[in-house]
């Protein structure tokens, strides 16, 4: 049995939390905000009593209806990505977070609508313990990223979205504000996580989520000073800040 008041959550004491539990069981979509705002307020810090929830988490995913489970999902991935990948929480909890894992694994083939696809892939990626893209892969769905120049330092905006794809330095909304476009990476051509990601969304046949990804491995040209970078590297350096 856990002991849940050697637990802390947001609040405090991690007592409530197996009653909260039972609540999120019974309600995920109702329950899931006051679900996070114990155990992973902001979707970006984690408690004891977050981790400790994992084995429940995996028991419920398992067990509920495939509308709920997505919320249970997601609720453990957020959780999870706010692990470091050299945490002792992926060996403590290895057996639940496998279990999210295959679960997070068949959701993704059944996601359909893109803005739930991205955030389960980013489930399955937290659950995998690989840092930064369990949380940066959503601007392909929202279509904008914000990153710094690496040589003059200004905020750029990166558009990957339907119609095209752009750097610019000021609200690109604005008429007169140049766009240089991205130059996108081969598909042939990416490799590790870059690549993986692009074979999976192409098998799971989200189609626009898979037409970023070139675009989110390619090359950006500063608009204000001319220096190119890679986007990727941008994101990763603006998300270690
Ligand atoms: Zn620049």
């Amino acid at each position: 049995m856990t002991d849940w008041s050697t637990f802390s959550d947001a609040c405090g004491s991690a007592d409530h939390v197996p009653a909260l539990l039972d609540r999120f069981e019974a309600d995920a979509s109702g329950v899931w905000s006051e679900l996070m705002d114990h155990l992973c307020p902001q979707l970006d810090t984690a408690f004891s009593a977050s981790f400790a929830a994992l084995p429940r988490l995996a028991d419920l995913a398992s067990s509920c209806g495939e509308e709920d489970r997505q919320w249970v999902l997601l609720a453990a991935g957020a959780i999870m990505a706010c692990a470091p990948s050299d945490s002792d929480v992926f060996e403590v909890f290895s057996a639940p977070i496998a279990d999210l894992h295959r679960l997070t694994d068949q959701c993704l083939r059944e996601a359909g609508d893109p803005e739930n696809y991205v955030h389960l892939l980013q489930c399955l990626l937290s659950f995998e313990g690989v840092e930064i893209w369990d949380r940066c892969l959503e601007g392909l769905q929202t279509g904008e990223y914000e990153v710094d120049c690496p040589y003059c330092g200004v905020n750029m905006f990166i558009v990957i979205g339907k119609d095209s794809c752009f750097s610019a330095s000021d609200d690109y909304s604005l008429r007169d504000v140049e766009r240089v476009p991205l130059r996108s990476a081969k598909p042939e051509e990416l490799e590790g996580l870059a690549k993986r990601l692009h074979d999976r969304t192409l098998a799971d046949g989200q189609q626009l989520v898979a037409r970023g990804l070139p675009y989110l491995f390619g090359r950006a040209t500063c608009p204000d000073c001319g220096t190119a970078c890679e986007v990727a590297d941008r994101i990763a350096a603006r998300w270690m800040l």
